[in-house]
């Protein structure tokens, strides 16, 4: 924590701390060897925020042996970095660059027929073959083979891999209600999971199993299966904290510092709209970050920060640059460090404090963080 203090904050800082993600990483794929299962973390949409490739490279050092991605170029962009671990594609349409993904060693999610032929068609002509995953819809409703056509997948899949294209490494799904244990359809997902699985061994392939994300990961250790896929608890957020503490870290820290400080008389109102005014004569901080810095313009009046080791409101509209803090003592000067939100151990508010107070989930916060004025660092 006296890192923290070491350096001057910048104007808007994103300070990701590695060694929370190395914790994470540690004790999320503790739990997962415990059940003989492996651990693929997932660090899309830029590792939830976080930077990806520096999220994979701790994770890979820390207990992770697979990675997980959204998109084609997600996947890519690791492999121009120079990270070469196994890596699961699973979201990426007709005319995407299949092709690119299999000759640089990307497995990829195959839910339908269609996807299987871009894949046989992505081996074929670059004369490698492609690792894939079949993924069933056993609920979500979202990607995956819905249950009437998985039979038809995994014979044609059979086939493509008793050819050569293709290597079936695995089958999975994802969970809608993980997040809320004891919820039904937990149990619906996976005995349909289940059920794919031994369809596919009855079609004589061999794949391993991967359905719990985070959350699962956490609540439910007879879904480990062969893999778990973490995603927003290698983060440090929990995604299930009605559970009890499992000891994870937030990682990220968003910083700021004071530009300014003055004071303004009884009955003089601030910033845009005067939607705050003092009812005594009151010193001013302002500090340089706004909605364009990814400090939500919905939390005007409703939030605060830690700046001098204590928590002070944020008074007035956030505008595009700039936010007002309300100090109450003369112990506040320029160029001294603000904390928006952080791990919450100094005292400061936390990414799931914001999303409570906006009505989403932290999830959102953390990977709306990064944006042009935003500096990151580690
Ligand atoms: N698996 C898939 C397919 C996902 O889309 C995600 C993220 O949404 C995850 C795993 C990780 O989920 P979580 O961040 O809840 O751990």
């Amino acid at each position: 924590m006296s890192r923290m203090n070491e350096r001057p904050a910048r104007r808007a800082d994103l300070r990701i701390d590695l060694a929370a993600i190395r914790h994470n990483v540690a004790v999320l794929s503790g739990h997962a060897s415990e059940s003989g299962a492996r651990t693929m973390v997932v660090v899309k949409s830029d590792g939830y925020g976080h930077g990806a490739s520096t999220v994979a490279e701790a994770a890979l050092r820390s207990g992770a042996d697979w990675l997980g991605v959204a998109s084609i170029p997600e996947a890519l962009e690791l492999r121009e970095r120079g990270i070469s671990a196994p890596l699961l594609c699973w979201l990426y349409q007709h005319g995407d660059d299949v092709a690119g993904a299999v000759r640089a060693g990307v497995d990829l999610s195959v839910s339908s027929e269609t996807q299987l032929l871009d894949v046989v068609a992505a081996a074929e002509s670059t004369g490698h073959t492609a690792r894939i995953h079949l993924k069933i819809d056993t609920g979500l409703h979202r990607n995956g083979a819905p249950a009437e056509s998985w039979e038809r997948l995994v014979a044609l899949a059979a086939k493509a891999e008793a050819d050569g294209a293709v290597e079936v490494f695995a089958v999975w799904s994802h969970l809608a209600c993980a997040d809320e244990p004891g919820h039904p359809s937990i149990e619906t997902q996976a005995e349909r999971f289940r059920h794919a699985h031994e369809r596919a061994l009855a079609a004589g392939l061999r794949p391993l199993r991967h359905l719990a994300n985070s959350a699962a990961l956490l609540t439910r250790p007879d879904l480990r299966f062969d893999m778990v896929r973490p995603g927003i608890a290698v983060y440090g957020l929990d995604p299930v904290p009605q559970e009890g503490d499992h000891g994870l870290r937030p990682a990220m820290t968003f910083r700021s510092s004071v530009a300014l400080t003055k004071r303004i008389a009884a009955g003089e109102s601030v910033s845009y709209g005067h939607s705050w005014t003092a009812p005594t004569d009151t010193n001013l901080a302002l500090v340089p970050v706004g909605y364009a810095d990814g400090v939500p313009r919905s939390l005007s009046d409703r939030f605060s920060v830690l700046l001098g080791g204590e928590r002070r409101p944020v008074v007035g509209r956030v505008c595009m640059d700039q936010i007002v803090v309300r100090c109450d003592d003369d112990r506040v000067a320029e160029g001294d460090e603000v904390v928006l939100f952080g791990p919450g151990d100094r005292g400061e508010p936390t990414a799931a404090e914001w999303a409570d107070e906006l009505g989403t989930i932290h999830y959102e916060i953390v990977t709306g963080m990064y944006r042009p004025r935003v500096t990151r660092t580690v």
